[in-house]
């Protein structure tokens, strides 16, 4: 097992001689995921498994794990999302081999340069991501229900009561 997440792979080569790599990745080295976060802080603990399987399939195995700061939709308030994912891709070269791959596996299409580790990270984490981030108790909603006054009486009156007042004009 390789301790260290190298920048970039060749990822048929890798997966033709059979590899685990694991390592620490920055979020500050994701900048596609950053607009999603609310801080760029930490790093996600990645865990990749390359190799071929009986059919002959180059695949990518890993695992991603660590917390993002995310902005709860309820309340504007930041909340930790916990990301504990899995994933299984097929290694392929062209886009017609898409078509051939096992349904266990999502594609990832390889050029002639080797592939951002960082790029496959990314991809995965904005899947995962919630459309609407929000705190899943309510009660860490704090903003929410703190702040929420219900109206009082004489500002409840609406258009009616302002429709009701031109009425009692002459
Ligand atoms: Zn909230």
């Amino acid at each position: 097992m390789i301790d260290r997440l190298p920048d970039r792979l060749d990822l048929l080569a890798t997966a033709d001689a059979g590899r685990v790599l694991r390592g620490r990745m920055k979020l500050s080295a994701m900048p596609r995921l950053l607009p999603a976060l609310t801080s760029s802080d930490g790093d996600l603990q990645v865990s990749l498994e390359l190799g071929k399987d009986p059919d002959g399939t180059r695949y990518l195995r890993g695992t991603i794990q660590g917390d993002v700061q995310l902005q709860c939709q309820r309340c504007l308030e930041p909340m930790t999302l916990s990301l504990d994912l899995g994933f299984c891709l097929g290694i392929v070269r062209e886009l017609e081999a898409i078509h051939a791959l096992h349904e266990r596996y999502d594609p990832v299409l390889v050029s002639a340069e080797p592939t951002s580790l960082a790029d496959i990270v990314t991809d995965e984490v904005l899947l995962a991501l919630p459309l609407v981030p929000a705190h899943a108790d309510n009660g860490k909603c704090h903003a929410f229900v703190q702040d929420y006054k219900p109206p009082q009486p004489e500002q409840r009156d609406g258009p009616f009561a302002a429709l009701a007042e031109l009425k009692q004009k002459p």
